[in-house]
């Protein structure tokens, strides 16, 4: 059987658990797709960028032949004192390349760079096998840094490295560990000789600190109806539940749990009739008044700010769609906005907003602290527009309420007011309202990572996703006018 060979990234798959890195080498046709892309897309950019910080280096580039970067590596470090990035090292078939190695005459100074804001604990994992790897080749490691984005820092004029990045000295920690990561190693070898599917139970590793892409695969035999599909439930309690042989909503629904699970479970299992409060119901469109505007925005993030005023990962509005009606018995009609690519688009975004919204209009979102969020942000930022873009957001009202309240509930909501599920449980059949029949952009997630790009794509190809963004939002807010629709319908 050929010797395993562990990469850094491989190790930290079976530090969350090892039964991950097994289906990885066995079975990794059973892995669901996740959606990581603009994750991925970051942490490129970030690390390219992060090179950058120690001044002039060398770059060992990516090589399948991996001898071939060992052997570059090795020559670069005769001539200290140097940055090296992606400096590749092995030891007993543990390969590691280094984001930035820095190599003085009396030892070397490890950094790996994260797209994150915060130093997380398997980070800690991942440099600690990198130093364990050096140290097992006779290196004398004299510091070990994570090197992470830092979310308070504002982009005014050219990118400042020094107060983008903050690097954290993990030197003790990774040094502490060194035995840890040798017994770890010594374990996952031994793990990974087996020829039979392993049985390792679920457990809060599987979403802790990424979600498994086997998670459906693993829990493939659980009954239909389980402890895991509990809305709003903590994932440690879903987990005490379940090892405790209360996995069935049979078994839960007799348990002392908060109401609302309660509802869920008996809704499902006894295929309940819908709950219409319509007394709240009446109360709620009773807030609402003409002109009525129904809102909707879509927002990116850049984890290198590339305008100023802008924050790693802070949420940047580039699309709103508004659909509306001036009176009661008026005509719907709409209104949209989508900035162009690789151009700010907050402040041609916010002096439209403040035209197509009159001051006097009740605004409705579905989950109105997203919206109002993004409003006063916009207020902040643009002192001549802030008085009018107040007003707007002091008009919005949320038209999550009567969900969120359960004045209005089916089982087909599975115990959620998002309106993901809101909405096919109110109208299963309409096709009008599929997103799945959209043409480009499906969700909000999508919507993100295609802006993102929109930049870097032919003519062509900006014209379509353009167009398969502004169906997407339009969906949106024509989702918000029918479900507004479905109320006043079922109170009359
Ligand atoms: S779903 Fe859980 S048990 Fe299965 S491989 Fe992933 S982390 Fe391991």
């Amino acid at each position: 059987m050929d010797k395993l060979y562990l990469s850094k990234s491989k190790y930290c798959r079976a530090v969350q658990c090892n039964k991950m890195l097994w289906m990885d080498k066995n079975k990794p046709e059973c892995a669901e797709e996740l959606d990581n892309e603009s994750v991925f897309e970051n942490g490129t950019k970030v690390g390219i960028l992060a090179k950058e910080l120690f001044g002039p280096h060398i770059d060992i580039s990516y090589q399948e032949d991996l001898t071939k970067m060992l052997e570059e590596t090795k020559k670069c470090l005769l001539s200290p004192p140097n940055v090296i990035t992606e400096a590749s090292f092995e030891f007993d078939g543990n390969f590691c390349s280094v984001d930035i190695l820095r190599n003085f005459a009396d030892g070397l100074e490890v950094y790996e760079v994260k797209s994150s804001t915060e130093v997380k604990d398997i980070y800690l994992e991942d440099i600690s096998y990198q130093v364990y790897v050096l140290k097992s080749l006779g290196y004398n490691v004299k510091k070990a840094c994570i090197v992470y984005l830092n979310n308070e820092y504002e982009r005014h004029g050219d990118l400042e490295l020094d107060k983008l990045f903050s690097i954290e000295d993990v030197t003790k920690i990774a040094f502490s560990k060194f035995e840890e990561v040798g017994k770890k190693i010594a374990d996952t070898r031994e793990y990974m000789k087996q020829t039979e599917e392993p049985t390792d139970d679920i457990g809060t590793k599987c979403f802790n600190p990424y979600q498994c892409a086997y998670w459906k695969y693993c829990t493939r035999n659980l009954p239909e109806n389980n402890v895991f599909q509990i809305r709003g439930m903590k994932t440690n309690t879903k987990f005490n539940l379940y090892f405790n042989g209360l996995i069935d909503f049979k078994d839960l629904v007799n348990e002392d749990l908060n109401k609302k699970y309660i509802e869920q479970m008996e809704y499902e299992l006894f295929d309940k009739e819908d709950t219409i409060n319509k007394a709240h119901i009446k109360n709620f469109l009773n807030k609402l008044y003409y002109p009525l505007y129904f809102l909707d925005f879509e927002t990116y993030q850049q984890a290198i700010p590339e305008y100023d005023g802008i924050r790693p990962y802070m949420q940047i509005p580039f699309q709103y769609s508004l659909h509306y009606v001036q009176n009661e018995n008026g005509e719907l009609l709409h209104k949209e906005f989508l900035a162009n690519a690789n151009e700010d688009p907050r402040r041609k975004l916010a002096e439209r907003l403040v035209l197509d919204i009159p001051t006097d209009a009740c605004v409705l979102a579905y989950n109105m602290k997203f919206e109002k969020g993004v409003i006063k942000n916009l207020a902040e930022t643009y002192a001549d527009l802030s008085e009018k873009l107040m007003q707007i957001h002091d008009n919005i009202q949320d038209l999550m309420e009567p969900f969120q309240d359960r004045d209005y509930y089916t089982k087909d909501m599975h115990g959620s007011y998002s309106i993901k599920y809101v909405l096919p449980a109110l109208f299963p059949y309409d096709k009008e309202l599929d997103y799945h029949a959209l043409p480009v952009v499906h969700n909000g997630g999508e919507a993100m990572t295609v802006f993102a790009s929109l930049g870097e794509k032919t003519k062509e190809e900006q014209e379509r996703i353009r167009h398969g963004l502004l169906e997407y939002c339009k969906l949106d807010t024509l989702a918000m006018v029918k479900i507004w629709e479905k109320l006043k319908a079922v109170v009359r």
